[in-house]
């Protein structure tokens, strides 16, 4: 009998499963309770498969063998309470998609740092092997594994993802570290949040592994209370690993079953210690691989960075003007301004997340020589800081904001746009936020 996949949200992942499903024999049905885009509505017109938006007919919903939730949609909302309660199957992406395909899979995850490894790991790969690029960057995981046939996939995964698996497995997965975010959907608990993250590894057995930060106590306490099966290949800045990766004298030291290669790091295109980090997780899924060690270095050396996540724009009378909009939080603010070698002016402010900005104070009175606010609500931020710095100016105008950084700067500064809080009271997301911040660079 014909399985009826229902489809909750219209957006990149649902439409890939929709596909995929449709491909697979299913009775499909998409339903949104917001807005679709036009695209993607075009898109299941076009292959004939039946959608709603603005609305959630239950009556075409609790009728489903297995529900396929997007990521954005949380568990607490009416219809999902529902089906739970009806015991009909909830399932994310990744899980659905899997089953559909015999690649190896290469699972990234994270509080910070996804999408960069994921897309490192992917260029370090794809010379020797047929390798896709999936998960929370283009095009869906679904759609991919019905229109190509790739033997690897480089997944970005989210804890979202990560919350509706049953079976997922990777081959090899990747924890990048773990710091408080996205507490509203796990009941403001951080180990609920922590718990979601190591989901990755919970299908994964000894022929499995395991990559992960050993620096970052989050991890490794876990680690230590709910041992996993996986084999483990920690990477660590400051302490010597025998099986996985560190870091000593500008070197990458990377050891797998007595396997050693090095590789120097003083030619990374990549900066800061914490692209050293992602740089070390990237290499260890390619030395697992068997690429070879000229290749990885290669690779690691013409690699350039993605855009928004400390992405150098321009010099302007030797200022330079550094965007990392993706600083949505205060860890990824951490370290950009530890990677800044400059007096810098700072541009920061935004949606607050309940953010605690003392971890950055040192980083303040050593670096920063003027903090700029860009946000509607900018009082947390002036209270933070107050006092901290000469000048603190305010600003709800991106364009503004610029101005101000640009005379104030002097030559050999950095102007760094590095956020740390969500882009929602200004901008659309972080990308707009990103984009404006290289226009008004632009146009100095
Ligand atoms: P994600 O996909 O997890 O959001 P990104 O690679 O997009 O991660 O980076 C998000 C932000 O975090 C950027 O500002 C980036 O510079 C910073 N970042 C990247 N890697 C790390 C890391 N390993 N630790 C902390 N911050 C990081």
């Amino acid at each position: 009998m014909t399985k009826r996949l229902v489809i909750l949200g219209g957006g990149e992942s649902g439409v890939g499963t929709a596909l995929l499903a449709r491909a697979k024999g299913y009775d499909v049905f998409v339903s949104d309770r917001g807005k679709m885009k036009e695209e993607y509505k075009q898109v299941l017109i076009h292959n004939e498969i039946e959608w709603e938006d603005e609305k959630h007919s239950e009556a075409k919903i609790l009728n489903a063998d297995l529900v396929m939730k997007s990521p954005g949609i949380p568990n607490k909302v009416p219809i999902v309470s529902r089906l739970i309660a009806a015991n009909i199957p909830v399932i994310s992406e990744i899980e659905f998609a899997s089953k559909f395909t015999e690649a190896t899979i290469v699972g990234i995850t994270g509080s910070n740092g996804k999408t960069t490894t994921a897309t490192l790991t992917h260029h370090l790969l794809m010379r020797d092997l047929s390798v896709g690029l999936a998960g929370n960057i283009g095009d869906s995981f679904a759609k991919q594994i019905l229109e190509h046939d790739y033997g690897h996939y480089v997944l970005e995964i989210s804890s979202f993802q990560l919350d509706d698996i049953a079976d997922f497995k990777p081959k090899i997965a990747v924890i990048t570290n773990i710091t408080p975010d996205h507490l509203d959907r796990y009941d403001y608990q951080f180990e609920n949040y922590v718990a979601s993250k190591f989901r990755i590894a919970m299908n994964q057995t000894a022929d499995d592994y395991l990559i992960y930060d050993a620096d970052d106590d989050v991890i490794v306490n876990h680690l230590k209370n709910n041992p996993v099966q996986s084999t483990l290949l920690p990477f660590s800045l400051t302490k010597t690993i025998e099986n996985g990766a560190y870091y000593e004298n500008n070197n990458i030291i990377i050891t797998i079953d007595n396997d050693k290669i090095t590789m120097p790091t003083t030619n990374l295109t990549l900066e800061g210690k914490h692209n050293v980090k992602n740089a070390m997780a990237a290499s260890t899924v390619a030395h697992l691989l068997k690429i070879r060690k000229q290749t990885i270095r290669e690779s690691l050396e013409n690699f350039q960075a993605v855009e928004h996540r400390l992405e150098h724009v321009l010099k302007i009378n030797k200022v330079q003007y550094i965007n990392d909009s993706k600083a949505t939080n205060v860890n990824a603010t951490y370290y950009a301004l530890e990677s800044m070698d400059a007096p810098t002016v700072w541009i920061v402010g935004g949606q607050d997340k309940g953010n605690n900005y003392t971890e950055l104070y040192s980083f303040i009175n050593e670096k920063v020589k003027a903090i700029i606010c860009l946000g509607v609500d900018n009082s947390k931020i002036i209270e933070a800081f107050n006092g901290m710095v000469d000048v603190m100016v305010e600003t709800q105008y991106m364009s503004e904001a610029v101005k101000i950084a640009y005379k104030i700067a002097e030559a050999g500064d950095n102007v760094l746009l590095s956020p740390a809080c969500a882009s929602f009271d200004l901008f659309e997301n972080y990308e707009d936020r990103g984009r404006q911040f290289k226009d008004a660079v632009r146009n100095l």
